[in-house]
């Protein structure tokens, strides 16, 4: 693993069992106990998504195209079915977009 390596997140330092880490999301980094939030980015970098919003289109049961979006910035789905919007959590179409979707 290069260094330093890039975060989604902005960077933060935890200090656990004696050791310290940069955290960037859901990356831990060992950093030496001198690092400051200065220093971290020899370390982690906060590297903002380029793209805020990802688009992916689903097909429905009916044969109809719903349009999924994922924000990037606050991890928020959206979708433009009926469903989603009656509902107002994931509908099957933002479920079956994640699961499809590589970690
Ligand atoms: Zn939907």
């Amino acid at each position: 693993m290069g260094l330093p390596v890039k975060s989604k997140y902005p960077p933060g330092l935890i200090v656990s069992n004696g050791k310290k880490y940069a955290i960037g999301g859901q990356q831990w980094i060992e950093v030496p106990m001198n690092t400051t939030l200065e220093t971290v980015s020899q370390y982690l970098v906060y590297e903002r998504p380029v793209r805020t919003v990802e688009i992916f289109s689903v097909k429905g049961s009916r044969g109809n195209i719903y349009e999924v979006r994922h924000n990037l910035e606050n991890d928020a789905w959206f979708c433009t079915c009926p469903g989603a919007r009656f509902h107002g959590k994931h509908c099957k179409h933002i479920k079956g977009t994640i699961s499809a979707k590589p970690i």
